[in-house]
């Protein structure tokens, strides 16, 4: 039977114990946003954001970053929280700052994909000038949706139609209220807009908002929330109701270019680059209003 003397002392440990998984080291880069949910904001802003999510068995990682060195960083930021094995990861998109570290943060992981982001994975493969690039292309892919369940977590990871590219996955972690969103949002910026669609984006964005969600993981960027992505929504919309009435009244791609007015987002990150972002978004939208 332990003394008086060293019941105290155990409580003093257990209570030193708590103390200090309380006050464990998580990277400066990595935000809790639900339970056992975590946004990691890359510092290096041309490579993406990632989530990941850990389970009782494993962990499901959301894009893993531009390279190995990113790769490698991500994969310590995740150590700090859980030595459990990397089980999956998902890519939301086939752009090399979301996919390059695969390798190193899920050596033996089952990596996901829509089967338009795998397709496109191994033809960059394939183009010249891609050598120094490591690809890990996807073990599973689909073409509208899956659940998957990480232990008891549901995980769902959907196509929402074209948007940022013409075959973004979005991950909704429902029991935690939270979502990661590839590059179908950032936190006032003008998005890039690569082969996809503005009009059905802006219809997925809808989508997500009428998710009781709470915490958005954008592909780059800060964490954000409902309000954050309410507001990317409606540049997005704003932008796109332009276009399309002065392209109806017959304006040239020039025209229009010059003659959409987007100070209400003078805020964004970019509004001091004008010309190649928020001007390029209104001639991209206009190119995907002509080929309709
Ligand atoms: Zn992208």
């Amino acid at each position: 039977m332990p003394t008086r003397l060293q019941c105290r002392k155990s409580r003093f440990a257990l209570t030193a114990v708590l103390l200090c998984s309380a006050l464990a080291p998580v990277h400066a880069a990595t935000k809790q946003i639900g339970k056992d949910l975590y946004a990691y904001v890359s510092e290096n802003d041309a490579s993406a954001n990632s989530t990941f999510l850990v389970g009782e068995t494993g962990i499901l990682v959301v894009d893993t970053g531009l390279n190995a060195t990113a790769g490698a960083k991500l994969l310590s930021a995740i150590r700090l929280v859980s030595n459990l094995p990397v089980k999956y990861v998902v890519n939301t998109h086939y752009h090399p700052d979301h996919q390059e570290g695969n390798s190193v943060v899920g050596a033996g992981a089952i990596v996901i994909s829509t089967d338009y982001t795998r397709e496109r994975t191994v033809a960059l493969m394939k183009a010249p000038g891609m050598e120094g690039f490591h690809f890990r292309p996807a073990d599973l892919t689909f073409q509208h949706r899956i659940r998957l369940y990480l232990d008891t977590y549901p995980v769902e990871i959907y196509f929402p139609g074209k948007a940022h590219t013409s075959g973004d996955a979005l991950v909704y972690f429902p029991e935690q209220h939270a979502i990661a969103m590839g590059d179908l949002s950032l936190n006032n910026s003008c998005p890039a807009m690569d082969d996809g669609s503005a009009e059905n984006w802006i219809l997925a964005l809808d989508q997500v908002l009428d998710l009781p969600i709470e915490k958005v993981v954008p592909g780059h960027f800060d964490v954000g929330t409902r309000s954050d992505l309410q507001r990317f929504r409606d540049y997005l919309n704003d932008l796109y109701g332009q276009v399309s009435a002065l392209k109806k009244k017959g304006e040239t791609v020039e025209q229009v270019r010059r003659d959409v007015h987007m100070e209400k987002y003078s805020d964004f990150r970019q509004y001091s680059k004008y010309e190649a972002t928020f001007s390029d978004n209104a001639a991209t939208i206009y190119g995907q209003l002509e080929s309709r």
